[in-house]
């Protein structure tokens, strides 16, 4: 590491101290250094469910690109996927599957809820009979991103948050105990 560097709060501390070797030799806990390969390569579902999708789908052109961030491989199956972004109003119908899709994702894996509807029924909320009044009845929510819809500076805003959750992880919890948020109603996800 270059001394004269500023460090930044995404580094990994080097607990080397002999400046002999330092440059090249480096001491880390090895929880800091999967979670810092995990949050590095947080890789979404290819999933939308309605127009906060257009926004997702923004998020990832040479604009806003995600990919910087290392999420820029969107996956076509929940079996590669890390990050499963609910954006799109989830009705009744479609609960069942996007609770199938995130059982099917392997651990650990993180939901954003992108969008009113999604957070809580937005537009809906009222008079919307058809509409889940909030994807945390069907998947535990990590981070909730408001908004009708949420500019993709947002989501990548939530991004950031779940990488912050990924820091605090340690590679022998398996239950993610201190990070993984409660399911609200999980009677809700369930297929008739
Ligand atoms: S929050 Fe707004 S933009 Fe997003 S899905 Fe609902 S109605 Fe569409």
């Amino acid at each position: 590491m270059n001394p004269e560097r500023p460090i930044l709060p995404n580094d990994i501390p080097n607990f080397n101290d002999d400046p002999l070797t330092r440059e090249n030799v480096f001491i880390a806990k090895l929880d800091d250094l999967i979670a810092w390969t995990r949050r590095s390569s947080v890789w979404p579902m290819t999933f939308g469910l309605a127009c906060c999708a257009i926004e997702m789908m923004a998020t990832s052109v040479a604009k806003y690109d995600i990919d910087r961030f290392g999420s820029g491989p969107f996956r076509a199956t929940p079996r590669q996927a890390d990050l499963m972004i609910v954006a799109g109003t989830v009705s009744h119908k479609m609960a069942p599957r996007v609770k199938r899709l995130y059982d099917q994702m392997p651990e650990p894996k993180y939901v954003i809820a992108m969008g009113a509807c999604v957070c809580k029924g937005g537009p809906y909320s009222k008079f919307g009979y058809h509409v889940v009044q909030g994807v945390d009845l069907v998947v535990p929510v990590d981070v909730y991103v408001p908004g009708c819809p949420p500019r993709p500076e947002a989501l990548l805003e939530g991004l950031f948050r779940i990488m912050e959750k990924i820091k605090l992880e340690r590679i022998t919890d398996r239950t993610r105990e201190r990070t993984r948020p409660l399911i609200q109603n999980p009677k809700v996800g369930e297929v008739a």
